[in-house]
């Protein structure tokens, strides 16, 4: 009941206030008569005042003959281009890039290496010389303390080997990278991650693992890689999980049918492989020689290996086709575990 009357009296407040409110509007007073028209701005041209940058918002400002004035944002244009002499074309702000590098003239550009830099955070210049670095030369920084590297917009080619060994954690890729070679970054066992900006048309990540969408060859993974199922990854690159000693499980989707040389060497954590094809037919690039097999740890587990059946040889899988077993190989004993 009193819950009843507490509403009744709120409905009645209510009432009020809106009266009020209506009241409020209606005693505004009416213009009066006689008054001078209003004057009606009129601005001149907006003038700069201050110019944006690169980073920074400018303004321009109009004013009318009255003395009023008008002010508005310029936006900032959010990004640097970078000439020859790597500072910005707009602002002139400096590109900082690592001392120390190496250059070769490559073509019309130059391909970079760690030379003497000490740096463990690396970041390339986008000119040396007035042309372009395009490339990370063969062997570039392999094996060198660096954690990090910044790749420019001007890079087109990661060749073999590039950052083979090195501690890389994280890797973006450029738009502009059209060529990396298989085993670029091999024996990067600490990568985490992989990002490959938005527009390249040539690579694309997808569970962590880095493809080329054409061929839907996967060139590298990370132990946080899982192959996408949906067949967009038909071949695993050589040396594509070299060295990821993180990865513990990998499941290969039916829709792969070649794995390159040593795709698996080094992943000493690797306990469980899964293969999606129970019947297909598998195989390496050269069955003749140990390191023509796809290396693993002994005794680990392996799930619906088709006609894979007793291809844990020593400590490396050999995979061939049922037309294909190998036979002239050096090891008679291997290739009868070709055979179907
Ligand atoms: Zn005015
Ligand atoms: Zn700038």
């Amino acid at each position: 009941m009193k819950k009843l009357l507490f509403q009744i009296f709120a409905l009645l407040l209510c009432g009020v206030c809106m009266a009020v409110l209506l009241a409020a509007c209606s005693d505004e007073p009416a213009p009066e008569s006689g008054e001078p028209p209003a004057h009606t701005h009129a601005f001149g041209d907006w003038t700069v005042t201050t110019p944006a940058t690169c980073t920074a918002a400018g303004v321009k400002t109009r004013s009318c003959s009255c003395g009023e004035t008008e002010t508005e944002e310029i936006a900032a244009t959010g990004t640097h281009t970078y000439g020859t002499d790597n500072k910005c074309i707009t602002c002139s702000a400096a590109w900082f890039f690592t001392e120390g590098l190496s250059y070769e003239a490559v073509g019309e550009g130059y391909a970079v290496s760690l030379g003497q830099a000490t740096a463990t955070e690396i970041v390339l210049p986008y000119y040396y010389n007035g042309k372009p670095v395009t490339q990370v030369a063969a062997s570039g920084f392999a094996s060198s303390a660096i954690t990090d590297v910044l790749l420019t917009s001007r890079v087109t080619t990661i060749a073999s080997d590039a950052f083979a060994n090195t501690g890389l954690k994280t890797l973006v890729i450029p738009e502009s990278v059209t060529s990396i070679a298989a085993g670029a970054f091999a024996g990067c066992g600490a990568l985490e991650h992989i990002t490959v900006i938005t527009g390249n048309e040539t690579y694309h990540v997808a569970g962590d693992c880095l493809i080329e969408t054409d061929t839907g060859t996967l060139l590298l993974g990370t132990k946080n890689s899982v192959i996408p199922m949906d067949g967009s990854v038909s071949a695993i690159a050589d040396r594509a999980f070299a060295g990821c000693v993180g990865l513990e499980s990998i499941s290969i989707p039916a829709a792969v049918t070649a794995i390159g040389k040593g795709a698996f060497s080094g992943c000493t954590n690797l306990a469980a492989v899964v293969f999606g094809a129970t019947g297909g037919s598998w195989y390496v690039n050269t069955v003749a020689a140990p390191s023509g097999g796809i290396q693993v740890p002994t005794a680990n587990a392996v799930t619906n290996a088709g006609n894979l059946t007793g291809t844990l040889v020593t400590r490396y899988w050999y995979f061939a086709s049922a037309g294909d077993p190998g036979s002239g190989g050096t090891d008679d004993a291997k290739d009868d575990l070709f055979k179907n």
